[in-house]
C-alpha cells in the first residue's frame, strides 16, 4: 500500500492500539494488522481492519471494563 501521507511504499506490518472508550474505559487491542510507512511512520489500516476495530471498541464499552486488552488476531 502507498502511504497516504508522503507516497512512499508502507509494507504490512503490525500495530497497538489503544481507543478511549465513551463509557470512560480504554480499549487496548495488541497485533493489528497494518501497513506502516517506512519514510514517515504513517501507519494505516484495511477498510475490513477499521470495521473489526469498530465492532471490538463497541463490545469493550458494552462490557464496562477500566481497561479491556485484547489480541486483534484471537478476536475472529
Ligand atoms: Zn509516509
Amino acid at each position: 500500500m502507498k502511504c497516504a501521507r508522503c507516497g512512499k511504499e508502507a509494507p504490512e506490518s503490525l500495530t497497538t492500539e489503544a481507543v478511549e472508550l465513551d463509557a470512560g474505559g480504554l480499549l487496548v487491542v495488541r497485533h493489528i494488522p497494518c501497513y506502516r510507512c517506512g519514510n514517515c511512520g504513517e501507519v494505516m489500516y484495511a477498510g475490513d481492519v477499521v470495521r473489526r476495530m469498530e465492532e471490538l471498541t463497541g463490545q469493550a464499552e458494552a462490557m464496562l471494563q477500566e481497561i479491556t486488552v485484547v489480541n486483534y488476531a484471537r478476536t475472529r
